[in-house]
């Protein structure tokens, strides 16, 4: 049993559960479903379990940003990468339909929800005239995108 710290499970919250190697949760219970494991599927086994804790961004939410890099300047930044890589890790960890974020100043490109893949994103292009060089862009981004096979 892994001995290190870390900010808690990103679902439950629990901090007492070890790390894996990969720096990804053990098995562990949702205690909200203690003894009601039947009432969801899937049992009572935390949506956590599997996923980096809570700050720390798993390889799938780190691909995606890498990927995201070379066409949005706004993610050099730092702070900026970060809020988006942890709003990627939460959806990837809790999917959620209404999930989406804003890349850019103008919001004409946000991530979606990958409605074929579940707990997965991709690109849209929300602008009023969009361009075939937008569209070019959309589906490149998504191809790479879906090629991630990290979780
Ligand atoms: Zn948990």
């Amino acid at each position: 049993m892994s001995t290190e710290t870390h900010d808690g499970c990103r679902v439950c919250g629990r901090t007492d559960v070890g790390l894996k190697k990969d720096g990804t949760l053990r098995q562990h219970v949702h205690a909200a479903y203690k003894g009601s494991g039947f009432l969801r599927p899937g049992g009572s086994r935390c949506d956590g379990v599997g996923h980096p804790p809570k700050g720390v961004l798993g390889r799938y939410a780190k691909r995606v940003i890498a990927n995201l890099l070379p066409y949005f300047s706004d993610l050099k930044d730092p702070i900026v990468a970060d809020v988006i890589g942890e709003a990627v890790q939460r959806h990837h960890t809790s999917p959620d339909d209404a999930f989406e974020a804003i890349l850019d100043g103008s919001a004409n490109w946000r991530l979606k929800p990958d409605g074929r893949d579940t707990g997965r994103v991709r690109l849209a292009c929300y602008r009023f005239n969009e361009s075939d060089a937008d569209q070019q862009r959309v589906q490149q981004i998504n191809a790479a995108l879906a090629e991630i096979r990290y979780r």
